[in-house]
């Protein structure tokens, strides 16, 4: 792997260039089970480095406040279009930075400040812009969090109703980042309606499986749908926002000119070829892979003594209680890593400890299934993350399973390393 040997990038900055070759090598040598990260296709590598990073855009297709935009008006047009096919959905924004600017500018459309709206818990699944109170969400907003239920550790939709009928949020937030099982966006769209409030489902994680068919989409249920493009849709790493045309004048000023400046043109080329590269079939084949894979990695753990919370996956997440281990997430994360698979802590429903220590880790196979690991491979995997959980300070087990790894990795070169 020289990716950047003899490069340009070398001759004109060898300590960049020795820092990206050591990134590529690390991800080339590491098994990669964290559950929001994938590998890009190259073809979204060569769009993101495009010479459309040095132009200004500001404004949308036809309304732009700069000249020189023809072309810059064509791909945006492309890559919206593209995200509405995809997602049969009216209207599509695709400016917006990451996942997190998407919901800051959905809100923003939607809410006034110190308005009620109704999030998932960040302790049981939820993501920080769910009204955290250490981010913009919980400090403007007057988030109401709700939570699974404590036996099932799923979503409880009567739950949901009942705090939606005591506290008659003005918008709700359906969506999550450490959740293993399907939500019913149908559901959620009763329980609004009954409190005459406004729905967001925030697909981040799950947008791949949407766009493939694979998990149901909230599109006909939803006023606003938020995603990331660079979790299971294997896109550049950015946000979009998909919603009805009545609202799509809000959306659009939300994100410009309210919440950013100029759009990552470059970003949003690779955003357009993200969306043709989920419309082949073999996207398809490719989601159905993950979801196999993540099965497989629930029903393995589960053999070695783990316990999988809410029992089983429907998606490419598996949280797993390692408590019946006798060690931490922290202790779980820092000996995974140790032995070249990387996978983040992670507090499990109605966790006694502390999110820094956390019961639990969470893994995904979205990563590992581009690089082609198959049902073989993930029951090796399970093996080594149970041995290494076992044994959590055993130095020379961790080198065997570095080794291991290594070895496995070879076989399945990560696809822009090719
Ligand atoms: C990852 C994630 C986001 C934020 O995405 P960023 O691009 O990291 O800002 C938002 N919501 C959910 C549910 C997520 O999982």
């Amino acid at each position: 792997m020289t990716l950047y040997k003899d490069s340009l990038l070398e001759r004109h900055d060898s300590e960049v260039a020795r820092i990206l070759e050591q990134e590529a090598e690390r991800q080339e040598n590491t098994i990669t089970l964290i559950a929001s990260e994938n590998h890009v296709h190259p073809s979204i590598i060569e769009a993101q480095s495009c010479l459309m990073t040095d132009k200004y855009a500001e404004g949308y297709p036809g309304r732009r406040y700069y000249g020189g935009c023809a072309n810059i008006d064509t791909v945006e047009t492309l890559a919206i279009e593209r995200a509405k096919e995809l997602f049969k959905a009216e209207h599509a924004n695709v400016q917006p930075h990451s996942g997190s600017q998407a919901n800051m500018a959905t809100y923003s459309a939607l809410l006034g400040f110190g308005d009620a709206v109704m999030g998932l818990s960040l302790s049981h699944g939820g993501h920080l812009t769910h009204g955290s109170k250490v981010n913009f969400s919980g400090k403007w907003y007057n988030f109401i969090p709700y939570g699974v239920n404590a036996r099932t550790e799923m979503l409880d939709y009567d739950e949901i109703e009942e705090l939606a009928l005591r506290n008659r949020p003005k918008l709700i937030v359906a969506g999550a980042s450490a959740y293993p099982r399907t939500i019913d966006f149908k559901r959620f769209r009763d329980i609004a309606d009954k409190v005459d409030a406004g729905l967001v489902a925030d697909i981040a994680h799950i947008s791949g499986l949407v766009a493939a068919g694979l998990h149901p989409s909230p599109v006909p249920h939803v006023d606003v749908v938020t995603s990331t493009t660079q979790k299971t849709l294997r896109g550049p790493r950015g946000g979009f926002i998909l919603c009805k045309k009545e609202l799509a004048p809000a959306i659009d000023a939300a994100v410009f000119p309210r919440m950013q400046g100029g759009p990552a043109m470059h970003v949003i080329a690779a955003k357009a070829v993200c969306f043709f590269n989920a419309m082949q079939p073999e996207f398809v084949e490719y989601q159905r892979s993950v979801l196999k894979n993540a099965r497989v990695l629930a029903l393995e753990l589960q053999k070695y003594g783990m316990r999988i919370v809410s029992g089983g996956t429907d998606n490419h997440m598996v949280l797993v209680d390692i408590s019946p281990l006798g060690i931490s997430g922290r202790e779980a994360e820092e000996a995974l890593e140790a032995s070249g698979i990387l996978a983040n802590r992670n507090t499990i429903p109605f966790d006694p400890k502390p999110p820094r220590i956390a019961s639990g880790i969470r893994l995904g196979t979205p990563a590992i299934t581009t690089r082609g690991f198959g049902t073989g491979e993930v029951i090796e995997i399970a093996s080594f993350i149970s041995q290494v959980l076992s044994n959590p300070q055993d130095e020379k087990l961790r080198e065997r399973i570095r080794h291991e790894v290594k070895e496995m990795c070879r076989h399945f070169p990560v696809p822009a390393l090719k």
